[in-house]
């Protein structure tokens, strides 16, 4: 069966994000990460892919790419992958062998991405927008595409109609599963699911959770991805900045109160960022366990 054919309302999907640690070292932990995060079932994890522009293809013309290499660690662990493919500092020829990369490794399950805008890095323009790549996959190989979408607007975007009209032309060009960006205050997703429905997007939406762990981190994504801090996060952030543990305990209720929301909601699914962290993710998945089972 399809991934996006397995999404039922009222039985929400718990999906995961992962991402290539950055110290080679640390690759040794991934198969520990992953024994961990199948044992609490997840739809599929997905895997981050760097959108540095640096080119993933070899001197002899292979590819070079962690994102792959999690990839099939995952399918190994007998759970579905999904990886993160980004396109606009990368040729048609470069996206070319990173598909077939992708064909060979079994990975059937692709998040089709523009990527950020690097100002020291001139983009290729093969691919203007995630649209383009979604085309440009549906037309080569047999995969399934998903495309992300912003609860609170995509930063480039003045407006939340032309954002969701752009969101439309992505799936109208075949991204049959939308993953949201991370948000704190779930009004923002009810209402850009409620919008994205009448602009005619039926495919499922699954709501992107992080659970905050660093005041730091948090700050700094929420300034790059457009994520507004509440004032009820706000508050925790700055009560227990210094003391991890304490913060990581309020992080987990803090991001379990949003689940239970969107479940009793009926929201399609939930994408957690794990941010390799599998305890966080272990003490959330424990915390709604019954929530998950129910119809
Ligand atoms: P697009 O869908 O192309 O949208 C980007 C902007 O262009 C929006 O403002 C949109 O309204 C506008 N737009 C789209 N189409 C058109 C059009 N036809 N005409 C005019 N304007 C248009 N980044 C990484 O580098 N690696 C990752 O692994 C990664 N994973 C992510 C996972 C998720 C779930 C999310 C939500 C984001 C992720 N990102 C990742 C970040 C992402 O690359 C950035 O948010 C990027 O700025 C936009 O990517 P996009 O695919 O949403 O782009």
């Amino acid at each position: 069966m399809k991934l996006s054919e397995s999404f039922h309302k009222g039985k929400a999907a718990i999906s995961f994000e992962i991402f290539p640690p950055k110290k080679e070292a640390d690759f040794r932990d991934i198969d520990s990460l992953l024994d961990q995060l199948a044992e609490l079932n997840p739809k599929f994890i997905s895997v981050t892919f760097g959108a540095g522009g640096t080119s993933t293809v070899g001197a002899d013309g292979k590819i070079q790419n962690p994102t792959i290499e999690i990839a099939k660690k995952i399918k190994a662990h007998g759970i579905i992958p999904a990886v993160h493919l980004t396109c606009l500092n990368y040729t048609r020829q470069e996206i070319d062998a990173m598909l077939l990369a992708f064909q060979d490794a079994g990975i059937r399950n692709i998040l089709a991405l523009r990527g950020d805008r690097n100002p020291d890095i001139e983009p290729k323009h093969d691919f203007e927008h995630a649209s383009d790549l979604v085309e440009y996959i549906a037309s080569h190989g047999d995969f399934e595409i998903s495309g992300a979408c912003y609860p609170e607007v995509h930063p480039e975007c003045l407006y939340m109609d032309e954002d969701l009209a752009n969101l439309k032309r992505k799936v109208d060009a075949g991204a049959t599963h939308l993953i949201s960006q991370l948000f704190f205050d779930n009004d923002y997703f009810y209402e850009f699911e409620r919008k994205a429905r009448v602009a005619g997007i039926t495919v499922p939406i699954e709501a992107g959770i992080m659970p905050v762990t660093s005041k730091k981190q948090i700050e700094r994504m929420g300034s790059l991805c457009g994520a507004s801090i509440p004032p009820k996060l706000r508050v925790i952030l700055d009560k227990y900045e210094d003391d991890p543990k304490a913060l990581t305990d309020a992080g987990i209720v803090y991001a379990m109160n949003q689940i239970v929301d969107l479940l009793a909601h009926d929201v399609d699914g939930v994408h957690l960022y794990v941010m390799n962290k599998p305890d966080v993710a272990r003490r959330i998945c424990d915390g709604i366990a019954h929530l998950r089972n129910a119809e």
